[in-house]
Parts: structure tokens; C-alpha cells; sequence
């Protein structure tokens, strides 16, 4: 298998990330209200809301000015950390993406290395501070492993997805170093990671979609 997502699919993604993290709502916005404000699910759902919106739009696009785009989108209707964070972590994508007119294997992984890169530069985060990078980092680790090690298409991404998932359980037991469960007085150990939730969920939500391509 050998896939190649045109900006077209990736709206069309898009529409069925947005499905998965409204039929979660009262899940994450559980989770937010326990480490952190309890806002997380509405800013995602107000950032998802307005990138559905532009669907033609982005799907028009290229993927790196779909991507920019995508960032505007977010930075400017998310009030919360998410809304820069991934603001950030997209306009970092589209620069990565420059020059491409699909998304393949190289090129997700140049995209998912890119938004984690972003993300600890803007969030002054590392891995296993109990944040959404822990659900995408695990990810971007195990891409390049498998990619340097020449294993399938099919397999990697299955193992990518694993690994953000993973990841999200493993921030239960994190103590928070960022984001707001970093001031409760047991820094959000025992409950899991908003942020890296809604993150799998998009992860986990694109691999379904291209497996299925
Ligand atoms: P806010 O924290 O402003 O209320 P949200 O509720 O939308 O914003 O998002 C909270 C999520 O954002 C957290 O669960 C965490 O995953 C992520 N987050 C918050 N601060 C940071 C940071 N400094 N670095 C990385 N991720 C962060
Ligand atoms: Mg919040």
C-alpha cells in the first residue's frame, strides 16, 4: 500500500475528527474540569467548527497553504492554550509541507514532526509533561523508527496510532510540568490528559481514514 492524501481527503478527514471529538464531549470536558478550566472540549469543538466551515475552501487548497490556513483558523477562534499551540503547530506543518501536492508516508511523518516541534517550542514542553505532546510525540518516535527500518506502510501507521494512544494513558500517572494541571496541589496524577485525547483522537481518527483509502 502506498497512500498520497490530496487536501480534498484531508477535508474530508477533517469532517470525521471533528464527528469523534464532538461524540466525546462529555469525556474530555470531564477530563479538562478535573486538571484544568473544563473549556477544552468547546475550544476544540469552536476550532473544528470554523475549520468544517472552510471545508471548500481548505480542500482547494495545497496541502502546506491548507495547512497554513488551518493555523490561522485555529489561532484565531480558540481562546485557550490549544488555540496557539495548534496555531503553531499547523503553520509549522505547512512549511514542512512546502512544495508537496499530496501527503504521503515522509510527508505525514514531516508533518507530525514538525506540529511536535512546534508545540514544545511554543509550549515550552518536553515529552511526559502530561501534555497534548504526549500523544503525538510516542507517534512521530515510532514513524521514523519504522520508516528507517524499512517496515510496511500499513504497519507503521497502525503502530503510530498505537503509540498515541499509549501515550494518552501514560499521562495518568504524569505529574504536569505545563498547562493549568501543573497548579493543582498533586499536579493532575491520577486523571488523564485532556489535550492528549483530543490529539489521539485526530491521530487515531487519519490513520482509520487512510487504512481504509
Ligand atoms: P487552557 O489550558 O487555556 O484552558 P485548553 O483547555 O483548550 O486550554 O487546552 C488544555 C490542553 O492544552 C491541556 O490538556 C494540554 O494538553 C495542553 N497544554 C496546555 N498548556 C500546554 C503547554 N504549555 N504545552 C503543551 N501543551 C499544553
Ligand atoms: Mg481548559
Amino acid at each position: 500500500m502506498s497512500f498520497a492524501l490530496t487536501s480534498m481527503d484531508y477535508a474530508n478527514y477533517l469532517k470525521k475528527a471533528a464527528a469523534k471529538i464532538d461524540e466525546n464531549k462529555n469525556y474530555i470536558s470531564d477530563l479538562d474540569a478535573a486538571t484544568g478550566d473544563g473549556d477544552h472540549w468547546t475550544n476544540m469543538k469552536l476550532g473544528f467548527d470554523k475549520l468544517i466551515e472552510s471545508y471548500d475552501e481548505l480542500a482547494a487548497m495545497n496541502v502546506s497553504d491548507m495547512y497554513k490556513k488551518m493555523g490561522m483558523i485555529m489561532m484565531s477562534s480558540i481562546g485557550g492554550s490549544s488555540g496557539a499551540l495548534y496555531g503553531s503547530a499547523y503553520i509549522s506543518a505547512a512549511k514542512a509541507l512546502k512544495g508537496n501536492e499530496t501527503i504521503d508516508l515522509n510527508g505525514l511523518l514531516l508533518v507530525f514532526d514538525a506540529m511536535s516541534n512546534a508545540i514544545m517550542e511554543r509550549g515550552q514542553c518536553k515529552p511526559g509533561f502530561k501534555t497534548m505532546l504526549d500523544a503525538l510525540y510516542p507517534a512521530v518516535e515510532v514513524m521514523k523508527k519504522g520508516i528507517a527500518d524499512g517496515i510496511d506502510e500499513k504497519e507503521i501507521l497502525t503502530m503510530a496510532k498505537k503509540a498515541s494512544l499509549d501515550g494518552v494513558q501514560s499521562t495518568k500517572d504524569m505529574e504536569a510540568v505545563k498547562g493549568r494541571a501543573c497548579y493543582q496541589a498533586n499536579k493532575g496524577v491520577g486523571h488523564i490528559d485532556p489535550g492528549a485525547v483530543t490529539m489521539s483522537y485526530q491521530i487515531e481518527v487519519l490513520v482509520d481514514y487512510i487504512l481504509e483509502m
